[in-house]
C-alpha cells in the first residue's frame, strides 16, 4: 500500500485536492491521509468545500493561521514535521503556491520523504509575490512535478529541472467538470441574488499586491466601479480584502458584495456571468473553462495561454488576442494521471 500524505490549507487547495481525493478513492493500492494546516479556517473559506466536495475529513488539523509569513510558515513546518514522523508516508503531496505548500515540501524534503507537487512550474517572474517564492522553492525540492501547462514545463527546464516533470493537465479542470455537472441542480445562487444569466460581471480580489496599501485597493475598487457602469459587478468578498478595506476606511459602494461562496455556487456564478474580473489564478482559468472573457487585475499572469488564446487580458495591457481553444489543460482526468505517475514512481 502506497501511503500519500496530502497537505492542504487554503481554499484553492481544497478544490484541487477534492479532484485528486476522488481519484484516490478509486485507486487500488494507494491510501491518502489528509492534513489541514489551518491557513484558511472560517466556515465559508474551508468547511463548505470539505462538505460540498466530499473531501475526506483531515486526519490532522494544525490550526495554524495568521501572523507574518515567517511565523505562519515556521509553525506549519514544526507541526508538519511531527505529523510526518508519526505517519511515515511514502509520499507527501502538495498543491499550488501557498505557505502550506512550501512548509509541506520543506518538512518532507528534510525528512527525505519524496515530494510530489501539483501545479508545478508556474511562474509570474515577479519575486515580490509571496506565491512566486513558494512555487520556486517547492519545485526545487520536489521529486515529481505535475505541470498543468506546457509553459510550466518550459519554465522548469529553464531552471534546470527536467527529471520527474510531467505535463498532466489541470486538476482544476477536473474539479470544474464535476461542479458544472452538479451546480444546475444544487445551486440556487442566481435566483437567490436575483441575477439574470448574462446580466452581470463576476469579480474577485485577494492578492497582496491589490490589498496591501490603501492606494492599490482604492485603484482596483475604482476600476471595478467603472466597469459596474456597464453591468452590475458581483464581488464575493475574500476575508483579506474585507479586512484591508476596513483598515483603510474604503467602501464597496457601487459593487454588489456577497460573502465568499462555496464551489457549486461559484460554478453557477461563473456559468451565469457575462465576464470575469479577477486577480485570482484559479478564477482566470475557470473563466476559460466556462468560456467567459476575463480581465486580470494584475500586471502579469502565470496562465499565459489564457492571454495568448484571447480569453484573458491584463487590465492595463493590450486588448484580447484573437480567440482560440486551449487544449493543454487536458480532458478532466489530470487527477488519475497524477496517481498513476505516483504509483509508477513508488
Ligand atoms: N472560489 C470559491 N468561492 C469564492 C471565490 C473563489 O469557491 O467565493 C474558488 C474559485 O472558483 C477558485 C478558487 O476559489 O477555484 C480560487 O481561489 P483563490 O482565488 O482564493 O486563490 P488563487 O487561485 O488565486 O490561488
Amino acid at each position: 500500500m502506497i501511503k500519500v500524505l496530502t497537505i492542504v490549507g487554503a481554499r484553492p487547495q481544497f478544490i484541487k485536492a477534492a479532484a485528486v481525493s476522488r481519484a484516490f478513492a478509486e485507486a487500488e493500492g494507494m491510501t491518502e491521509v489528509m492534513v489541514h494546516t489551518g491557513q484558511h479556517f472560517d466556515p465559508g473559506m474551508s468547511d463548505v468545500f470539505f462538505r460540498e466536495l466530499g473531501i475526506p475529513q483531515p486526519a490532522h488539523h494544525l490550526g495554524v493561521h495568521g501572523g507574518g509569513h515567517g511565523q505562519m510558515t515556521g509553525r506549519m513546518l514544526e507541526g508538519l514535521e511531527a505529523v510526518m514522523l508519526a505517519e511515515r508516508p511514502d509520499w507527501v503531496l502538495v498543491y499550488g503556491d501557498t505557505n502550506s505548500t512550501i512548509a509541506g515540501a520543506l518538512a518532507a524534503a528534510k525528512l527525505l520523504i519524496p515530494v510530489a507537487h501539483v501545479e508545478a512550474g508556474l511562474r509570474s517572474f515577479n519575486r515580490a509575490m509571496p506565491e512566486e517564492v513558494n512555487r520556486v522553492l517547492t519545485d526545487h525540492v520536489s521529486r515529481l512535478l505535475f505541470c498543468p501547462t506546457t509553459a510550466a514545463v518550459a519554465n522548469l527546464a529553464r531552471e534546470g529541472i527536467t527529471g520527474g516533470v510531467h505535463h498532466v493537465g489541470d486538476v482544476m479542470y477536473d474539479a470544474t467538470l464535476d461542479a458544472v455537472r452538479r451546480a444546475g441542480t444544487e445551486s440556487r445562487i442566481l435566483a437567490d441574488l436575483g441575477l439574470e444569466p448574462g446580466g452581470f460581471a463576476l469579480a474577485t480580489i485577494h492578492r497582496a499586491e491589490n490589498t496591501d496599501t490603501a492606494a492599490h485597493l482604492a485603484e482596483v475598487l475604482e476600476y471595478l466601479r467603472g466597469r459596474a457602469a456597464e453591468r452590475p459587478v458581483v464581488l464575493p468578498l475574500h476575508p483579506r480584502t474585507r479586512q484591508a478595506a476596513e483598515r483603510f476606511g474604503l467602501g464597496f459602494d457601487g459593487l454588489r458584495t456577497i460573502a465568499p461562496v462555496g464551489y457549486l455556487d461559484m460554478a453557477a456564478l461563473l456559468g451565469g456571468c457575462a465576464e470575469v474580473l479577477t486577480d485570482s489564478g484559479g478564477v482566470q482559468k475557470e473563466a476559460y473553462f466556462h468560456r467567459k472573457p476575463c480581465t486580470t487585475l494584475r500586471s502579469e499572469t502565470e496562465w499565459v495561454e489564457t492571454v495568448d488564446a484571447g480569453w484573458n487580458r491584463l487590465w492595463k495591457g493590450p486588448d484580447y488576442a484573437p480567440r482560440r481553444t486551449i487544449t493543454e489543460y487536458g480532458d478532466g482526468r489530470a487527477a488519475q494521471a497524477i496517481l498513476g505517475l505516483i504509483r509508477d514512481a513508488a
